[in-house]
């Protein structure tokens, strides 16, 4: 007889089987993969370990709390703390982001209209803060070199200043993978008296790394004056399992705001650091276990083979007719460009059938769509391999043609104003953008194999149409079975 189970964990690896593989470096968005499997395993087993565990209350929990100020405390060491440094674990970088946005202006309590000033490749996170929080995001356009423009975020910052309550720059930017110039921007907030924090979720565990390793990298840590906090995914580059970040103050006062407690009422003091409350115990451990298995020197190691990968990327890519690297990497994210003998979407969907997925980024402001990819140090070993894929799949696309999307289609749907649509219209719009399949039957959950001529009809329509497109799609998918 099966144990009491057996069947819906064998269920479960089935379903999990379609989804894109977590491990072996050929996933190059999303997942983070060290391509050690001890490692991996150590994780794994601490998560289960700690599953139950609830970090609601650090006093019944107090191995949560240890493990909680070892994480810090050896963030703090890479990240130049100062000694007076705290930091709180989070869910992940959206968590961390939001605490760094809704301290900044609880910071400020006398501010009526609370607003911060943002680079324009600052991760979305940080928009998603201002809805929630009420907060004015003050979209400021990066330079050529798709860096932040210390003279434009200073000018947004003066224009009102009394009210700025938060400056955010990256270290580095998801998309275009470099490091904003924290230092003529941290010091000059700090000469306004506003906080500046530093979203360095996806570089933060590498970057140091990498300085260490004397490449160049410019400064984004406490080292420099003025940043107040930051913010570290561990469960990125410390290739921790999923479900763990760090937001790190440079003192606990920068801190305080973050905190919530609640004793005016019958049931227990409620004080939360987090914006969870009841918090499994699982993700904590699972980083724990693994920050302290690899170590510092685990790190080095990892880094130099995750740069090598990203150096033999971006030579390789550049052998490339076709395509470019958009601009020089200062971690370990590339963003390649194509040119007009291919089209950027086919070369995702050309490299996905090769069994490499690469990420497609839609078209911002005036600049062409580009490809992602987060390399991880288990790409390292796949290295040839990806290049040949990339080779062969710039070659199909090129071969494939431009995809075209029918003139009077693209004049329509430039034209669609998202707040005029009804259910219907977008019940209709999502069967012509290929995203459903039949409108009555609800939506599959399978996409189509080859997504660009989907991508090409979403890269024509506005931010606004494209956001509600897509919340219209993953509407209709979140339905439940019965
Ligand atoms: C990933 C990322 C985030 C958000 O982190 P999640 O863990 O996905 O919530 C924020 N900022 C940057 C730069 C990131 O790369």
């Amino acid at each position: 007889m099966n144990q009491p189970g057996t069947d819906a964990l064998d269920r479960l690896l089935r379903m999990q089987a379609a989804d894109l593989p977590v491990h072996g470096g050929r996933t190059l968005a999303y997942v983070y993969d060290s391509g050690l499997p001890d490692v991996d395993r150590i994780g794994r087993e601490a998560v289960a370990a700690y599953a139950g565990s609830n970090g609601l209350d650090p006093t019944a929990f107090p191995s949560l709390l240890q493990m909680e100020n070892d994480l810090v405390g050896f963030a703090a060491d890479l990240l130049d703390a100062p000694d007076t440094v705290v930091g709180t674990v989070t869910s992940g970088g959206t968590e961390s982001c939001l605490l760094a946005v809704q301290g900044a202006r609880d910071s400020r309590p006398r501010v009526d209209r609370p607003r911060m000033v943002v680079p324009s490749t600052v991760h979305a996170a940080f928009l998603k803060a201002a809805h929630y929080f009420g907060v004015e995001a003050v979209v400021v356009p990066v330079g050529a070199d798709f860096r932040a423009d210390p003279t434009a975020m200073l000018d947004a910052i003066d224009a009102d200043p009394d009210r700025t309550v938060l400056v955010v720059v990256s270290a580095p930017s998801y998309a275009h993978g470099v490091v904003d110039p924290v230092a003529a921007i941290a010091p000059a907030a700090a000469a306004r008296g506003i906080r500046c924090h530093v979203d360095a979720c996806i570089g933060g565990w590498v970057l140091p790394y990498a300085a260490r390793l004397g490449r160049e990298v410019p400064p984004w840590t406490f080292a420099v004056e003025g940043v107040t906090s930051i913010s570290v995914d561990l469960h990125k580059y410390a290739y921790a399992p999923k479900g763990t970040s760090l937001l790190l103050h440079r003192t606990p006062g920068h801190r305080r705001p973050q905190y919530f407690a609640h004793a005016d009422w019958p049931g227990y003091t409620m004080l939360n650091s987090t914006m969870q409350s009841t918090k499994s115990g699982g993700p904590l451990a699972g980083a724990w276990a693994v920050v302290q298995s690899l170590g510092d020197t685990g790190y080095e190691l990892l880094s130099r083979e995750v740069f090598e990968a990203v150096d033999a990327i971006v030579a390789g890519s550049t052998d490339i007719a076709g395509i470019s690297v958009l601009t020089p990497p200062d971690s370990t994210l590339v963003a390649l460009g194509t040119d007009d003998t291919c089209d950027p979407f086919t070369v995702c969907d050309e490299m996905a059938a090769r069994g490499w997925y690469v990420q497609p980024q839609m078209s911002y402001d005036d600049r062409p769509a580009t490809i992602h990819l987060s390399v991880s140090a288990a790409t390292l070993s796949g290295v040839d391999d990806l290049l040949a894929a990339l080779r062969q799949s710039v070659a199909a696309a090129a071969a494939a043609g431009p995809v075209t999307v029918d003139a009077d289609v693209a004049a329509f749907i430039e034209a669609l104003d998202p707040t005029a649509l009804t259910d219907a219209d977008f019940d209709g719009l999502l069967v012509a953008a290929g995203l459903v399949g039949d409108p009555t039957g609800g939506a599959d959950l399978t996409l189509p194999d080859r997504m660009a001529d989907v991508n090409a009809m979403l890269d024509l329509a506005s931010p606004r149409m494209r956001e509600a497109l897509l919340v219209a799609f993953l509407d209709r998918l979140q339905r439940p079975t019965r």
